[in-house]
């Protein structure tokens, strides 16, 4: 048996059973899941399944049987040379989670998610969606039978909506931004009883997120790294991952944390939580109309955007963005560098990275990881652009000889 206790709400404190909720009622605050004492050393995970349901004991399903697994997880850590060399980095590692079960980091919250609402006995799931969100909830839920519902702005790339689509899920293409898809799937999903992986189950989702920690730090040898580049959209992720150091800390596996560095990169055209930074703010102001190709970045109104502040104030933090043609080029850079194709979010952090590193805000002896989030194969529009224009040829060897330098 799993060993979650209770809710707890991140702004009062106030504790809940683990039931279907996911704000404070007396002060609205979001609600996070604590654990009871649990007992595990490094060596309970080594030999385990090379998935993140490795860290069972620090997952909220109270019951094995329950887990809807893809196998997701446990993505290469790249020991990027390469890139490294190119940018003057001595200790870079790319966290490849491109080469998920549906091909972005969203299997891990996703797939936490999904099971806790087997678990929970809802009878059926969905999520609101940037793109990659709507496929990893769509491939969960088809595994374990259930009925999915996806509320995305009609804009996001085609390959996003065909993948999801091809599991089955029933696709709402709303006109308009992702906070608007994200409004109608709130109520719609509250009046409806269905999970709502990023809203009504946000508790659990967020914990799906935090094993990109744990196998950082056991693919480090249990090592804590000077600095992570952390895309920001809602802002779920750069916080759980925090979270997932802060636990491995407490349970003993890894010495102080308190010394980590922590960047969140965002797009030019949709970087709120950047502008806050850089205002010296804690106020975050919704961006209306993002405009950028990282689209699965393209959220105007982070859900957890005051609290990536707060985090960035605890963790040393920077927080910067990348235009449209940075990103373009990061992409390629990554690719021709290191082998690994990403889409533009990916392309956001290389770019974050790229610019800090000129600007000497990282050092080159630094232990460095980026996170790379999602996969290019999805968004080829991004650089195709960038690429050369090719000229078919007729099969004549002697012509095409000629060609070859
Ligand atoms: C959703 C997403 C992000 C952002 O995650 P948040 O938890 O919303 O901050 C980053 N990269 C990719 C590829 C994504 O799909
Ligand atoms: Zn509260």
């Amino acid at each position: 048996m799993g060993s979650i206790r209770s809710l707890k709400c991140r702004e009062c404190g106030k504790e809940y059973e683990p039931q279907f909720r996911y704000v404070c009622e007396d002060c609205f605050g979001p609600l996070d899941v604590l654990y009871k004492d649990v007992s595990v050393s490094k060596h309970t995970f080594e030999t385990r399944e090379k998935t993140y349901w490795r860290y069972f004991e620090l997952l909220p399903i109270a019951d094995k049987g329950n887990v809807v697994s893809l196998n997701a997880g446990l993505t290469p850590l790249q020991n990027a040379d390469s890139l490294g060399a190119r940018l003057g980095l001595k200790n870079l590692f790319v966290k490849n989670d491109s080469v998920n079960p549906t091909f972005s980091f969203k299997d891990r919250p996703a797939g936490v998610a999904v099971s806790r609402a087997k678990e929970t006995k809802l009878r059926a799931v969905g999520c609101a969606s940037t793109g990659n969100l709507a496929s990893a909830t769509a491939a969960h839920a088809a595994k374990a039978g259930l009925p999915c519902y996806i509320f995305a702005p009609s804009d996001i790339e085609h390959v996003k909506i065909a993948q999801a689509l091809s599991y089955g899920a029933e696709f709402v293409s709303v006109e308009g931004t992702y906070d608007d898809a994200n409004r109608v799937a709130s109520i719609v999903g509250d009046s409806k009883g269905i999970g709502v992986v990023n809203i009504n189950m946000r508790p659990y989702y967020v914990e799906g997120s935090k094993t990109l920690a744990y196998e950082v730090a056991e693919q480090l040898g249990w090592q804590v790294p000077d600095s992570l580049i952390i895309p920001v959209g809602s802002g779920a992720m750069l916080n759980a991952i925090c979270k997932g150091f802060e636990e491995l800390h407490s349970l003993g596996l890894i010495g102080s944390v308190k010394d980590m560095k922590i960047i969140a990169a965002q797009p030019h055209g949709c970087a709120p939580v950047v502008d806050a930074f850089k205002r010296n703010s804690d106020e975050v102001i919704p961006v209306e109309k993002p405009e950028t190709i990282a689209k699965s970045l393209a959220i105007g109104d982070p859900g957890d955007g005051i609290y990536v502040l707060k985090r960035l104030k605890q963790y040393n933090g920077i927080a910067e963005e990348a235009n449209d043609s940075e990103i373009a080029d990061s992409i390629l850079l990554l690719a021709k560098t290191e082998g690994i194709f990403t889409e533009p979010a990916g392309g956001v952090s290389v770019a974050v990275l790229r610019k800090l590193v000129e600007e000497g805000k990282i050092q080159k002896d630094e232990r460095v990881v980026c996170y790379v989030t999602g996969n290019g194969l999805k968004t080829t529009e991004a650089i195709i652009g960038l690429l050369p224009k090719l000229n078919a040829v007729k099969p004549d060897a002697a012509a095409v000889s000629a060609m070859i330098r």
